[in-house]
């Protein structure tokens, strides 16, 4: 039988890297039948505070990790009210060569992150634009991309409805004409398997996807007494869930990556409970007891992809990755 022994992203192996996702409002403009955030909303109604933000931007540089990513997500952040300090945090704290930031966007207000985002031109910000054509027609989108002025920071994704690849094909069309360069076609997934109703012309579209990601991730397993490493995408991986089931395994979740929430409460990822005794508002980033050992996985599904990417591995067969020896080491 398979034991999977090490998994993660060659990557986050070698260096000491954090993922940061960060819900720090979760109210939209949109209301799209489909949004998962729906009942995370209902438990949100307030944003991060001021306090808070400044407890987290200010600490997480005395982490010296070598990377910083940051996943910035809502409802939609153009609506939080303190954007601006938080573009003048990250402007603060960090050094553009230690840090990214990707910011998920319904679109519809770009003009209002063009008037923030001109104020720091010299920040790594990237725009990942989801379209959401049920809640605004191609041609408002179009429009919108036209008028931003920053497209070369930007990636538009769209999830494709069966039945729409010309759509889809004229819209990249149009905005690549406007200075878009990075596109992202996803297919709808039901169960592990994509739509149904897709045309065979689509299901071609998806089989040579011109615009793949390039998450590269592996599981390293244990097979009759020989390693054997499996490289593998994220379009693997949500075709196949076994592919990322760590349950039982050592993860530096915590250490490596938090969730952050607009209560100021912390996750180690998208699976794991949030720490109960922690909160920004009341306690430094530095009392967060994740930030300083591996935790073991609960969960039998790990699919996100900047989370999967962390360092996992079965202690009875391998170690962790020595970054963190060193740090436990200089610690004692
Ligand atoms: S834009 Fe995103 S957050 Fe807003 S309602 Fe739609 S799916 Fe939900
Ligand atoms: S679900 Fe969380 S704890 Fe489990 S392997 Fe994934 S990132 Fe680690």
């Amino acid at each position: 039988m398979n034991t999977i022994i090490k998994a993660g992203s060659d990557q986050n192996w070698k260096k000491n890297n954090m993922v940061i996702a960060c819900n720090f409002n979760m109210n939209c403009n949109f209301k799209c039948s489909y949004c998962f955030n729906q009942n995370t909303r209902k438990n949100f109604n307030e944003q991060l505070s001021p306090k808070a933000l400044h407890n987290l931007f200010s600490n997480l540089p005395l982490l010296k990790k070598d990377f910083y990513s940051f996943a910035i997500a809502g409802g939609e952040p153009s609506l939080y009210e303190y954007f601006p300090d938080m573009l003048k945090y990250i402007n603060e704290f960090f050094s553009p060569e230690n840090y990214t930031v990707f910011m998920a966007t319904n679109g519809s207000l770009l003009h209002r992150l063009e008037d923030y985002l001109k104020e720091y031109p010299e920040l790594n910000v990237h725009l990942a634009i989801s379209m959401h054509l049920e809640q605004m027609d191609a041609e408002t989108y179009l429009k919108k991309f036209s008028q931003f002025k920053f497209p070369n920071m930007c990636r538009i994704k769209l999830m494709l409805k069966p039945g729409t690849l010309a759509q889809a094909n004229d819209i990249i069309e149009k905005a690549k004409s406007f200075g878009y360069a990075d596109f992202i076609i996803q297919p709808i997934i039901i169960n592990s398997n994509v739509h149904p109703d897709y045309t065979d012309e689509e299901k071609l579209f998806f089989a040579h996807n011109p615009y793949p990601s390039n998450t590269a991730l592996f599981n390293e397993y244990l097979n009759n007494g020989q390693t054997v490493k499996k490289d593998f995408t994220k379009e693997e991986f949500v075709l196949n869930p076994e592919l990322v089931n760590y349950s039982g395994l050592q993860c530096l979740a915590g250490h490596s990556s938090m969730r952050v929430f607009a209560d100021g409460s912390i996750a180690p990822c998208h699976f794991h409970k949030r720490a109960p005794d922690f909160n920004l508002n009341m306690h430094s980033l530095l009392e967060y007891i994740y930030i300083y050992q591996p935790i073991t996985c609960t969960s039998t599904y790990c699919g996100c992809h900047g989370f999967t990417a962390i360092p996992k591995w079965n202690p009875e067969y391998a170690e962790g990755p020595s970054y963190l020896k060193k740090e436990q080491i200089s610690s004692r």
